[in-house]
């Protein structure tokens, strides 16, 4: 369902309620400029990472973080890279001064909805790096967690299952099917209601349909 812009408003301002910085940008172009004119500037980040995010990544926030000298990225995601290896990069990356991802769903009333296979994407939203910067795009929008966490399930998760290329039931039939998979991607939910302490979670909601 595509949200006009005063449910994006409407959100923006229950979010800040609860005290999450929050802006709207008009695309992703706009939400870069956001994030390194408005955002970045208030922050001091000598140490970054990030958590996997199709609406992160269409921002081009990322290439641009790494050519900033003085940043020091914790590549969690790198191709070619040793699991175990990657996992122990994930672990350094909830001590950062900075953390970069998306949003499962972001409800009307100002929450945050989200569901990780293995946490690395869940944990840091709650505790760990100094700021938290989200970027979301207006599909991501929701009345409230049940239906954040409805959209996760039925849309999301199957979705991101395929996209990883994960042995799921999900990917066969694009629904889920509650599985015991080995391989399934739905076992920690993070329900964020209230940012603690106040503004250290920032949230870009980004007026396009933009990642899953
Ligand atoms: S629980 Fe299993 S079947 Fe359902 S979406 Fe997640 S991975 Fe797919």
């Amino acid at each position: 369902m595509t949200r006009t812009a005063n449910q994006l408003q409407a959100c923006r301002n229950a979010l800040a309620a609860n005290g999450f910085d929050a802006f709207i940008a008009r695309d992703s172009a706009h939400a870069s400029a956001l994030f390194f004119e408005g955002i970045l500037p208030q922050l001091k980040v000598r140490t970054l990472a990030w958590g996997d995010s199709m609406t992160m990544a269409a921002t081009g926030v990322l290439d641009e973080l790494s050519r900033h000298k003085g940043v020091q990225v914790i590549a969690t995601f790198e191709p070619g890279i040793e699991r175990k290896v990657l996992i122990e990069r994930r672990r350094q990356a909830l001590l950062t001064d900075l953390f970069l991802t998306g949003a499962n769903a972001v409800t009307l009333d100002g929450k945050l909805v989200n569901l990780d296979m293995i946490g690395n994407r869940t944990a840091p939203l709650s505790f760990g790096p100094k700021k938290v910067v989200i970027f979301a795009g207006r599909n991501k929008i929701v009345p409230d967690i049940p239906a954040g966490m409805e959209r996760v399930r039925t849309i999301a998760a199957p979705l991101n299952s395929r996209r990883h290329g994960m042995q799921t039931p999900c990917v066969r039939t694009g629904r889920c099917h509650d599985c015991s998979s080995p391989q399934r991607i739905c076992n920690s939910w993070s329900l964020i209601e209230k940012c603690f302490p106040k503004g250290r979670i920032k949230i870009v909601l980004i007026d396009e349909d933009l990642g899953l």
